[in-house]
């Protein structure tokens, strides 16, 4: 048994999420720690809205709320459409903690004291009738390079080229329309480049990372630039720094207080567990969690952050730059071991825009379709290793076609003969098993290896597909060995030993297929006559600021419960009822439906 870290991206508090979001990091990483619980490792899965930043500030200008006010709203909408799917973090918090503000400021100080945090004069945009700040991604103006109209103060969208506002030609705000201003004022850079060599050296011992993701990380160091960790913004962690601590203008960077919450998380669910020094299981470099592995789930848009940033800081804070330095007092930290990332989902050939209403949010759909349906369908045909498009018809056929007439065919006919002839799981006959019998079995059994294999090597893809190749093989072998034929009084012996054969393949197969459908698998435990909790599911619960803020929601759960990754014999003469089904099978009127809805 090792310590595995499952770091999910954060997602940001300031709308509800679409799929597109939740298909990238939410259910494959959800997939992977049920697994490697189920395999009997000891998972730490945490992550949590990430809830600071100009964005929420300017949209909370815009409604009339304070930010902390739309970050409540939006935190929980988003815990609630993690808990409908069934992502069982240990635990979902946001950056809005008191806790996490400790461990963004503690972080903060350590690379601060090692030097790795330098202050450097720059322009900085304010806006005239306001004087607030006015962030780059709010400043529009011509791209000096391309010439482009449409040019954002942090980047132009035309020619890809990275901006600063003051470049731009005709700068306005994209507030309301004003000439910013340009002032000088003081930040905080961490000064990547006396990390680089470090970092290099790291790079250079990584195993099993995509090459891409490898080689793009080390072209980085080169041209690594110190980068700005604060801003000129009242909203956000404040600079723990003698002279800075008070100011209401200055704020640490969104992108610096979000990518600590990983660590802040863990330390959280530690507090909350009773062991406050339990989180270091997963994060110490020293003894104690030594062997622990780091994997870190998000979009390919934030590779960058997981495999350059995040490990500077990480090597910083240790003291492991050209400048030296002591660890901090959390001690010395572990790097990440892998970084998962995924592709985009489009939606019909389109990019997910909620403004332009090419969307469909996570709770508008569980309205409608079980959660397993869509983490089928994201498990099946995501977008794993390549850009995917989400269409509806693609989605009734993976429904209908596979997950109710391939597993759920398999469960209903198996579980309902058993049931309507034995009323229990019948024993296999004194003649003892044939070779399609064992061929079955075999199958079945051996598909534990491959399937887990898959799914800890992040190819959940390829994963599905043999667990549901297997499901085939089972359905064949009922259709080979008709047993609904052996009708008479000397044949129902046979009967039986096929229908528990059946019975023992469905079992199997519901435990390889709990890791992506485990509100199913609950189900089909349950019609096989089991007791008690099979697959775990989160919960929310309200809990109180460990240190005094105000209270929040948080998911969290008991996930040291459940089926572990191995063929468990049935039970002869456990009772079976019929069963109704577990999956539903969806009219194609519905393709109709959401196409509409999506406008097109
Ligand atoms: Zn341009």
């Amino acid at each position: 048994m090792s310590h595995v870290l499952a770091a999910v991206a954060w997602p940001y508090a300031n709308g509800p999420r679409h799929i597109g979001h939740v298909s990238g990091f939410g259910v494959p990483s959800d997939v992977f720690s049920r697994y490697m619980r189920m395999a009997g490792h000891d998972v730490l899965m945490v992550s949590g809205t990430d809830e600071h930043g100009t964005p929420i500030q300017v949209q909370a200008d815009n409604e009339g709320v304070t930010p902390r006010e739309l970050a409540d709203r939006y935190n929980r909408v988003i815990v609630e459409d993690l808990a409908g799917l069934g992502l069982s973090y240990d635990l979902f918090t946001r950056t809005t903690t008191r806790n996490h503000y400790a461990v963004v400021q503690d972080v903060f100080e350590g690379l601060h004291r090692n030097g790795y945090i330098v202050a450097k004069t720059t322009l900085g945009a304010i806006s005239p009738s306001t004087g607030r700040t006015l962030p780059d991604r709010y400043i529009e103006g011509t791209c000096p390079i391309c010439g482009y109209d449409g040019a954002r103060g942090d980047q132009c969208d035309n020619c890809g080229n990275q901006l600063d506002p003051v470049d731009l030609v005709n700068p306005r705000s994209k507030i309301n329309g004003e000439t910013p201003q340009f002032v000088e004022t003081e930040h905080f850079f961490l000064d990547l480049p006396a990390l680089a060599e470090a970092l290099g050296r790291w790079l250079d011992t990584r195993e099993g990372w995509r090459p891409n993701v490898l080689r793009f990380s080390k072209n980085l160091l080169d041209d690594l630039q110190p980068r700005a960790i604060t801003r000129d913004l009242e909203w956000g962690v404040p600079i723990p720094l003698e002279g800075w601590r008070d100011r209401a203008d200055k704020r640490i960077y969104v992108w610096f207080d979000a990518v600590i919450g990983y660590l802040s998380a863990s330390i959280e669910w530690a507090r909350r567990s009773g062991d406050p020094d339990a989180w270091r299981r997963w994060w110490a470099a020293d003894a104690e969690g030594k062997d622990a592995r780091g994997y870190y789930f998000m979009g390919k848009d934030n590779i960058v952050f997981h495999s350059v940033i995040w490990p500077a800081l990480l090597l910083g804070y240790s003291g492991e730059g050209d400048r030296d330095g002591d660890p901090g007092d959390l001690g010395r930290l572990n790097l990440p071991t892998e970084v998962v990332s995924s592709e985009y989902l489009t939606m019909e050939g389109r990019k997910f825009s909620s403004s332009r209403r090419v969307v469909i949010y996570v709770r508008d759909f569980l309205a409608r379709y079980d959660a397993d349906a869509l983490r089928y369908f994201i498990a099946a045909a995501g977008p794993e290793s390549n850009d995917t498009d989400f269409t509806w018809a693609e989605f009734l056929r993976r429904n209908n076609d596979e997950l109710v007439a391939g597993w759920g065919n398999l469960v209903n006919r198996s579980i309902s003969m058993a049931a309507k002839n034995f009323g229990a799981i019948p024993p296999v006959d004194p003649a003892g098993l044939t070779d399609a019998d064992r061929a079955l079995l075999d199958t079945v059994r051996a598909a534990f290896a491959t399937v887990g294999d898959l799914i800890s090597k992040h190819r959940q893809k390829a994963a599905i597909a043999e667990a549901m190749r297997a499901v085939a093989e089972a359905n064949k072998y009922l259709s080979d060995q008709t047993p609904w034929k052996l009708k008479g009084e000397d044949e129902k012996p046979r009967m039986g030993t096929i229908l528990h054969v059946a019975l023992q393949a469905v079992s199997d197969l519901n435990t390889l297929l709990t890791p992506f459908l485990p509100h199913s698998a609950q189900k089909v435990h349950e019609q096989l006559g089991g007791t008690g909790v099979h697959a775990p599911m989160p919960q929310i619960v309200e809990v109180e600021d460990l240190d005094g803020g105000p209270a929040y929601p948080v998911l969290t759960g008991d996930y040291s419960v459940g089926a572990r990754w191995e063929s468990v014999p049935v039970e002869v003469g456990r009772p079976l009822a019929p069963p109704k089904p577990v999956f539903r099978k969806l009219d194609p009127s519905i393709v109709d439906e959401e196409l509409e809805r999506l406008g097109a």
